[in-house]
Protein backbone atom coordinates (compact mmCIF):
# COMPACT_ATOMS: atom_id res chain seq x y z
CA UNK A 1 0.00 0.00 0.00
CA UNK A 2 1.24 3.41 -0.64
CA UNK A 3 0.43 6.39 1.35
CA UNK A 4 0.13 10.07 0.21
CA UNK A 5 2.20 11.20 3.45
CA UNK A 6 4.34 9.30 5.76
CA UNK A 7 1.65 7.11 7.84
CA UNK A 8 2.10 8.26 11.55
CA UNK A 9 3.97 6.23 14.08
CA UNK A 10 1.54 3.99 15.90
CA UNK A 11 1.36 4.93 19.71
CA UNK A 12 3.02 2.74 22.40
CA UNK A 13 3.55 1.66 26.11
CA UNK A 14 5.96 -0.70 27.02
CA UNK A 15 5.82 -3.55 29.11
CA UNK A 16 7.68 -5.05 32.18
CA UNK A 17 7.28 -8.32 34.22
CA UNK A 18 6.36 -11.37 31.70
CA UNK A 19 6.66 -10.29 28.07
CA UNK A 20 9.52 -7.69 28.96
CA UNK A 21 10.98 -6.53 26.08
CA UNK A 22 7.52 -5.86 23.92
CA UNK A 23 5.30 -2.89 23.55
CA UNK A 24 1.64 -2.78 23.69
CA UNK A 25 0.30 -1.02 20.76
CA UNK A 26 -2.50 1.84 21.75
CA UNK A 27 -5.60 1.69 19.75
CA UNK A 28 -8.13 4.06 21.51
CA UNK A 29 -8.09 5.67 25.58
CA UNK A 30 -10.91 5.51 26.90
CA UNK A 31 -11.64 7.62 30.28
CA UNK A 32 -14.20 6.91 32.95
CA UNK A 33 -15.47 10.10 34.73
CA UNK A 34 -16.18 10.67 38.64
CA UNK A 35 -15.15 6.58 39.60
CA UNK A 36 -14.77 7.45 42.92
CA UNK A 37 -17.04 8.77 45.52
CA UNK A 38 -14.93 11.90 46.70
CA UNK A 39 -13.94 12.93 43.91
CA UNK A 40 -17.54 13.23 42.81
CA UNK A 41 -17.90 15.00 45.53
CA UNK A 42 -15.33 17.60 45.75
CA UNK A 43 -16.00 18.36 41.60
CA UNK A 44 -19.91 19.09 43.31
CA UNK A 45 -21.81 16.01 42.65
CA UNK A 46 -23.25 13.09 44.27
CA UNK A 47 -21.41 10.34 43.24
CA UNK A 48 -24.37 8.16 42.56
CA UNK A 49 -24.50 8.64 39.11
CA UNK A 50 -24.35 6.11 35.61
CA UNK A 51 -20.57 6.01 34.89
CA UNK A 52 -19.82 8.58 31.87
CA UNK A 53 -16.93 8.35 29.78
CA UNK A 54 -14.87 10.48 27.61
CA UNK A 55 -12.03 9.99 25.33
CA UNK A 56 -7.69 11.01 24.53
CA UNK A 57 -6.14 10.61 21.60
CA UNK A 58 -3.66 7.19 21.39
CA UNK A 59 -0.68 9.45 20.90
CA UNK A 60 -1.52 11.50 23.72
CA UNK A 61 0.20 9.04 25.52
CA UNK A 62 3.79 9.96 27.52
CA UNK A 63 5.37 6.60 27.90
CA UNK A 64 7.19 6.48 31.05
CA UNK A 65 9.92 3.86 32.16
CA UNK A 66 9.77 2.50 35.62
CA UNK A 67 12.78 3.61 37.90
CA UNK A 68 12.98 6.74 35.89
CA UNK A 69 11.53 10.19 36.05
CA UNK A 70 9.77 11.31 33.13
CA UNK A 71 9.19 14.76 31.97
CA UNK A 72 5.78 16.22 30.86
CA UNK A 73 5.54 19.57 28.86
CA UNK A 74 3.05 22.27 30.76
CA UNK A 75 0.56 22.52 28.49
CA UNK A 76 -0.55 26.24 26.63
CA UNK A 77 -3.61 27.81 27.56
CA UNK A 78 -3.80 26.80 31.27
CA UNK A 79 -3.08 28.08 34.79
CA UNK A 80 -4.65 25.46 36.37
CA UNK A 81 -3.01 21.60 35.41
CA UNK A 82 -4.68 19.37 37.46
CA UNK A 83 -3.46 15.60 38.35
CA UNK A 84 -6.00 12.79 37.96
CA UNK A 85 -4.13 9.35 38.98
CA UNK A 86 -5.62 5.91 37.40
CA UNK A 87 -5.37 2.52 37.42
CA UNK A 88 -5.29 1.92 33.51
CA UNK A 89 -6.34 -1.17 31.90
CA UNK A 90 -5.55 -2.23 28.71
CA UNK A 91 -7.54 -4.37 26.78
CA UNK A 92 -5.98 -7.99 24.74
CA UNK A 93 -9.01 -9.04 23.61
CA UNK A 94 -11.96 -6.80 21.90
CA UNK A 95 -15.91 -7.23 21.98
CA UNK A 96 -19.14 -5.68 21.84
CA UNK A 97 -21.76 -6.26 24.61
CA UNK A 98 -19.41 -7.62 27.11
CA UNK A 99 -20.78 -8.96 30.56
CA UNK A 100 -19.28 -8.30 33.33
CA UNK A 101 -19.40 -11.83 34.22
CA UNK A 102 -17.00 -12.36 31.09
CA UNK A 103 -15.03 -8.81 30.90
CA UNK A 104 -11.98 -10.05 33.31
CA UNK A 105 -10.98 -11.80 30.30
CA UNK A 106 -10.92 -9.68 28.13
CA UNK A 107 -8.19 -7.73 30.18
CA UNK A 108 -4.35 -7.82 29.06
CA UNK A 109 -2.92 -5.95 31.66
CA UNK A 110 -2.48 -2.80 33.63
CA UNK A 111 -0.72 0.19 34.40
CA UNK A 112 -0.68 3.48 36.32
CA UNK A 113 -1.58 6.53 34.58
CA UNK A 114 -2.31 10.47 35.06
CA UNK A 115 -4.96 11.78 33.76
CA UNK A 116 -3.83 15.19 33.76
CA UNK A 117 -6.74 18.16 32.97
CA UNK A 118 -6.82 21.57 32.51
CA UNK A 119 -9.43 22.11 34.99
CA UNK A 120 -9.95 26.02 34.27
CA UNK A 121 -10.82 25.03 30.68
CA UNK A 122 -12.70 22.27 31.73
CA UNK A 123 -14.69 23.81 34.17
CA UNK A 124 -15.63 26.89 31.16
CA UNK A 125 -16.58 23.99 29.08
CA UNK A 126 -19.10 22.89 31.84
CA UNK A 127 -20.74 25.87 31.95
CA UNK A 128 -20.86 26.80 28.28
CA UNK A 129 -22.26 23.20 27.61
CA UNK A 130 -19.27 22.97 25.17
CA UNK A 131 -16.90 19.43 24.52
CA UNK A 132 -13.60 18.48 27.00
CA UNK A 133 -11.62 17.72 24.14
CA UNK A 134 -9.50 21.07 24.94
CA UNK A 135 -9.40 20.10 29.01
CA UNK A 136 -8.50 16.44 28.72
CA UNK A 137 -7.14 15.55 25.19
CA UNK A 138 -4.53 17.54 24.62
CA UNK A 139 -0.55 16.76 23.75
CA UNK A 140 0.93 14.50 26.54
CA UNK A 141 -2.09 14.85 28.53
CA UNK A 142 -1.70 10.77 29.68
CA UNK A 143 1.13 9.78 30.94
CA UNK A 144 1.51 6.29 31.54
CA UNK A 145 3.96 3.64 33.38
CA UNK A 146 4.89 0.19 32.00
CA UNK A 147 2.28 -2.10 31.66
CA UNK A 148 2.26 -5.28 33.04
CA UNK A 149 0.31 -8.32 32.63
CA UNK A 150 -3.10 -9.13 34.60
CA UNK A 151 -1.51 -12.27 35.84
CA UNK A 152 1.54 -10.44 37.55
CA UNK A 153 -0.43 -8.00 38.84
CA UNK A 154 -1.52 -8.69 42.69
CA UNK A 155 -4.63 -6.15 42.74
CA UNK A 156 -7.54 -6.51 44.88
CA UNK A 157 -10.07 -3.96 46.77
CA UNK A 158 -7.07 -3.54 49.27
CA UNK A 159 -4.89 -2.10 46.92
CA UNK A 160 -3.64 1.68 47.65
CA UNK A 161 -3.38 4.17 44.91
CA UNK A 162 -1.64 7.24 45.84
CA UNK A 163 0.47 10.46 44.30
CA UNK A 164 2.80 12.51 46.05
CA UNK A 165 3.93 15.85 44.62
CA UNK A 166 7.22 17.06 45.81
CA UNK A 167 7.16 14.08 48.43
CA UNK A 168 3.93 15.55 50.17
CA UNK A 169 0.99 13.26 49.83
CA UNK A 170 -2.15 14.37 47.62
CA UNK A 171 -4.08 11.49 46.50
CA UNK A 172 -4.56 8.55 48.72
CA UNK A 173 -7.62 5.72 48.34
CA UNK A 174 -7.68 2.16 47.62
CA UNK A 175 -9.09 0.48 44.16
CA UNK A 176 -12.05 -1.24 46.04
CA UNK A 177 -13.62 2.71 46.26
CA UNK A 178 -13.73 2.39 42.25
CA UNK A 179 -18.17 2.73 42.18
CA UNK A 180 -17.78 0.86 39.04
CA UNK A 181 -15.70 -1.84 38.74
CA UNK A 182 -13.09 -2.82 35.78
CA UNK A 183 -15.62 -5.50 34.78
CA UNK A 184 -18.70 -3.29 35.22
CA UNK A 185 -16.51 -0.42 32.92
CA UNK A 186 -15.85 -2.84 30.23
CA UNK A 187 -19.82 -3.83 30.33
CA UNK A 188 -20.41 -0.38 30.43
CA UNK A 189 -18.37 0.81 27.38
CA UNK A 190 -18.59 -2.24 25.37
CA UNK A 191 -22.30 -1.36 24.81
CA UNK A 192 -21.42 1.93 23.54
CA UNK A 193 -18.07 1.26 21.37
CA UNK A 194 -16.66 -2.07 20.13
CA UNK A 195 -13.84 -2.75 22.52
CA UNK A 196 -10.58 -3.84 20.41
CA UNK A 197 -7.45 -5.10 21.46
CA UNK A 198 -5.12 -2.16 22.27
CA UNK A 199 -7.63 -0.19 24.10
CA UNK A 200 -6.87 1.65 26.99
CA UNK A 201 -8.98 2.48 29.96
CA UNK A 202 -8.42 5.42 32.13
CA UNK A 203 -10.86 4.35 35.09
CA UNK A 204 -11.02 7.10 37.22
CA UNK A 205 -9.53 9.34 39.94
CA UNK A 206 -9.80 9.12 43.90
CA UNK A 207 -10.16 12.40 45.90
CA UNK A 208 -7.58 14.49 46.47
CA UNK A 209 -6.79 16.16 42.97
CA UNK A 210 -5.04 19.56 42.89
CA UNK A 211 -2.92 22.31 40.40
CA UNK A 212 0.79 21.53 39.91
CA UNK A 213 3.28 23.88 38.45
CA UNK A 214 7.01 23.94 36.62
CA UNK A 215 9.50 22.46 38.43
CA UNK A 216 7.37 20.08 40.45
CA UNK A 217 7.63 15.92 40.36
CA UNK A 218 4.64 13.69 40.60
CA UNK A 219 5.05 10.17 41.80
CA UNK A 220 2.48 8.08 41.35
CA UNK A 221 1.59 3.88 42.92
CA UNK A 222 -0.82 1.60 42.83
CA UNK A 223 0.11 -1.86 44.73
CA UNK A 224 0.74 -4.20 42.67
CA UNK A 225 0.68 -2.44 39.64
CA UNK A 226 3.76 0.08 39.62
CA UNK A 227 4.93 3.38 40.05
CA UNK A 228 5.20 6.42 37.69
CA UNK A 229 6.93 9.41 37.83
CA UNK A 230 6.90 12.81 36.11
CA UNK A 231 8.86 16.25 36.31
CA UNK A 232 6.62 19.18 35.04
CA UNK A 233 8.79 20.89 32.16
CA UNK A 234 8.42 24.19 30.30
CA UNK A 235 7.07 24.09 27.07
CA UNK A 236 9.41 25.09 24.69
CA UNK A 237 8.12 28.37 23.25
MN1 LIG B 1 -9.96 11.16 35.24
Amino acid sequence: MSFVIAPPATPSVPVQGGAAGAQFPVHRIYCVGRNYVEHAIEMGHSGREAPFFFMKPADAVLPIAEGTVGQMHYPSQTASLHHETELVVAIGKGGRNIAAADAMGHVWGYAVGLDMTRRDLQNDAKKLGRPWDIAKGFDESAPIGPLRRAEDCAIDAGSKITLTVNGAPRQGSTLGKLIWSVAEIIEHISKAWELAPGDLIFSGTPEGVAAVVVGDTLAASIDGVGTLEVKMVALPS
